[in-house]
């Protein structure tokens, strides 16, 4: 790839950078130092042009749309929360792929007066409950929902399931998909625009990455 503009790419540690860098390696792009055992939340690459920011998994869209980066990986709960604005979702990356669902003791009920829901995701969560017609009243947690049905908190929670782990060791169970979730591609509007033969072409890149990572 020729990249001949400054290339600044928004990212959390954890799984979402560990699934990226295969993708950005296909695109020729290396860090030269890891964000596990570095602290430093601006990683060089082997391109001089291309910084990766290391940043809470909330925070990627608020800094692509406030064009800090230019790019950025964010999981769709993140951007449904978020609200995308100033941002393009121009590619699924098909990483860090999970389930949104509600979740609650066995036998909980899903309807009813008086619905109370804990979670992070009080705008998918609102949004679901309210497509069934069913009112609720949302708590807003930061973590750890799981807690929230044992203590009486709330009936249930709307949470992120990979393989139901968490759920069965604290006596719950998924009562109801909302939706598949992933990391999306961002890219910040004016960059798009400002940077587009460098910022089309990485977009290229990564789309036959991803293509070649389903195979
Ligand atoms: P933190 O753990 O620092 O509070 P976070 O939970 O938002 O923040 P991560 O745990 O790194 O951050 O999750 C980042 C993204 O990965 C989430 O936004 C979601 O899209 C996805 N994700 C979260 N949990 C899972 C999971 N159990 N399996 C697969 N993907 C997940
Ligand atoms: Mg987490």
């Amino acid at each position: 790839m020729n990249i001949d503009k400054p290339i600044t790419i928004a990212l959390s540690k954890g799984r979402i950078y560990q699934q990226t860098l295969p993708l950005l390696a296909h695109a020729g792009i290396e860090a030269l130092d890891d964000p596990e055992s570095s602290r430093k939340l601006i990683l060089e690459t082997n391109h001089a042009l291309v910084k990766l920011l290391i940043i809470r998994a909330t925070d990627v869209p608020t800094y692509v749309q406030w064009g800090a980066a230019d790019i950025g990986v964010a999981g769709k709960d993140v951007l449904l929360e978020h609200g995308g604005e100033g941002l393009y979702e121009p590619l699924d990356l098909r990483i860090a792929r999970c389930r949104l669902m509600v979740a609650g003791r066995e036998g909980a009920r899903l309807s009813g007066e008086r619905l109370r829901v804990a979670t992070k995701y009080v705008n998918a969560a609102r949004r679901h409950f309210s497509a069934k017609g069913q009112q609720v009243e949302i708590i807003k947690l930061y973590g750890s929902m799981e807690l929230a049905p044992l203590v009486g908190l709330a009936d249930l929670i709307v949470d992120l399931v990979e393989s139901g782990n968490t759920l069965k060791a604290n006596g719950l169970v998924p009562l109801e998909h909302i939706m598949e979730i992933s990391s999306r591609l961002v890219v910040n509007k004016a960059a798009w625009k400002m940077k587009h033969p460098v910022v089309s072409e990485l977009l290229e890149v990564l789309r036959d990455a991803v293509e070649r990572q389903d195979d």
